[in-house]
């Protein structure tokens, strides 16, 4: 069994789906199974209408629009998801009423465009020759916890998937599942979080015990570094577990972060490949990786950082400081990134600072706290990265001859990345310098 997962751009329209439909049809003896994300565009129109509802007017018109032109296009009946149609509508007018866009009932709308885009291309694939039929995952066994905008599938589900799948798959059926949702056993609808797409399709491929998970997307597989921002960046052909989580959780762009987990813990190869370049070999993603000589694999980045620092002369030989400073984070849900510590300060990175006045204001008592913003953790990512002599040297004056400040310097524990900060505005600088130093 070969499990093929296609992202928002690979279905957005009747023309991207025709592509699915071929890649699909060159690999049917072995027993393809589809992941699907709604058509591109569509989870933000929903999510949109919630917000708009949560102030008193409920509008599907822009979810309902274009929605309606892939139908069209594709050659869909005009009223075959009008069931879907009056369920969003119902929704919005709810959330109007109460005025309210919970968690809860964000992750039941925004589901709806995977749910959509199933039918859609289950129905095209049948008419164009291929028997198919669309599966909501929570049908198959995809069974969550209660954790709404993050689920993740409970301990256990891969018996169930198993005993769903052979129970309502027909041998002769191409399935067409949903991605990014599912429901808790009380029968709530979740999401696995934006663009989860991918880890939902790795969950399957564990869950079945496929032998290999193709993630078809939009570009060649995973670059050396982001081609928006870096000309030269090309294909890396092997790359490892531990490096491509590195770098899926350091904006490495193309997979969400959380996407290898499943495939790690069942040693299932992970293939990236492009929808519009089906012939490119793209990215293979295995325990062991390729055995090439590359200093480095790839150059990550995450911008938008905020920078937590705290000063204090009480940390010198005071056992527990740390577990402090972190039980104050842990209990605020405060989730970090990087950290770097001296004698007398900590430094901590984290993604999200809507909610850290109370965290600071709790802090405060342990020392000197400032917040800096619009920081950019870049990553440089590569299983050889610890047999470097040199590279730091490398590293940092690529940057220094572009005139780039560094700070936070980290190497990870596993020693396949080192991290550093930089000002977000400095990214079009950094990153070409680098790639130009560690790739040419
Ligand atoms: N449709 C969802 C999103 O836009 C999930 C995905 O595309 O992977 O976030
Ligand atoms: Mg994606």
């Amino acid at each position: 069994m070969l499990v093929l997962k296609f992202g928002g751009t690979s279905v957005k329209d009747e023309k991207q789906i025709h592509k699915v439909l071929e890649i699909t049809k060159g690999r049917l003896k072995r027993r393809p199974v589809l992941v699907c994300s709604a058509h591109k565009g569509i989870t933000d129109k929903l999510i949109q209408a919630g917000h708009k509802a949560a102030t008193g007017e409920p509008d599907a018109g822009p979810v309902f629009e274009q929605q309606r032109a892939v139908l069209k296009a594709s050659g869909c009946d005009h009223d075959m998801l009008d069931p879907f149609f009056r369920e969003i509508e119902d929704l919005l007018r709810g959330i109007s009423l109460v005025r309210e866009a919970s968690k809860r009932s964000m992750d039941y709308l925004s589901g709806f465009g995977e749910r959509m885009s199933c039918r859609v291309i289950a129905d095209y694939f049948t008419r164009h020759g291929l028997k198919s039929e669309a599966f909501d995952a929570w049908d198959l066994g995809y069974v969550t916890d209660e954790n709404f905008g993050s689920a993740r599938p409970l301990q256990g589900y891969e018996l169930k998937m198993q005993t769903e799948f052979n129970r309502r798959v027909g041998a002769d059926v191409i399935p067409i599942i949903t991605g990014f949702i599912g429901k808790t056993s009380a029968g709530e609808h979740t999401t696995v979080g934006r663009n989860g797409s991918d880890y939902t399709a790795t969950c399957f491929a564990a869950g079945l015990g496929a032998e290999e998970c193709e993630i078809w997307t939009d570009t060649d597989g995973v670059m050396t570094a982001d081609p928006s921002v870096v000309k030269e960046a090309h294909t890396i052909p092997f790359m490892s577990f531990a490096e491509a989580s590195e770098l899926a959780y350091y904006g490495g762009r193309v997979l969400h972060p959380s996407t290898l987990i499943p495939a790690i813990k069942r040693k299932i190869p992970v293939r990236v490949l492009n929808t519009n370049r089906p012939e490119h070999p793209g990215t293979v993603i295995t325990e062991t990786g390729g055995d090439n000589n590359m200093p480095v694999t790839s150059i990550a980045y995450k911008e938008g950082q905020s920078v937590i620092t705290i000063e204090s002369t009480a940390m010198l030989g005071q056992p527990g400081f740390l577990g402090r400073v972190f039980g104050v984070l842990g209990r605020e849900g405060i989730d970090i990134d990087m950290i770097t510590t001296s004698e007398i300060s900590v430094s901590m990175t984290v993604t999200d600072a809507s909610n850290l006045n109370t965290a600071v204001k709790e802090l405060e008592q342990y020392g000197r706290v400032t917040v800096v913003t619009d920081k950019t953790i870049v990553c440089v990512v590569g299983k050889n990265v610890k047999h470097q002599k040199g590279l730091a040297a490398k590293v940092f004056s690529a940057l220094a001859e572009v005139d780039v400040n560094v700070e936070m310097i980290s190497q990870g524990a596993n020693k396949i990345n080192l991290s550093f900060l930089v000002d977000d505005a400095d990214i079009a600088r950094a990153i070409p310098s680098l790639h130009r130093r560690l790739f040419s």
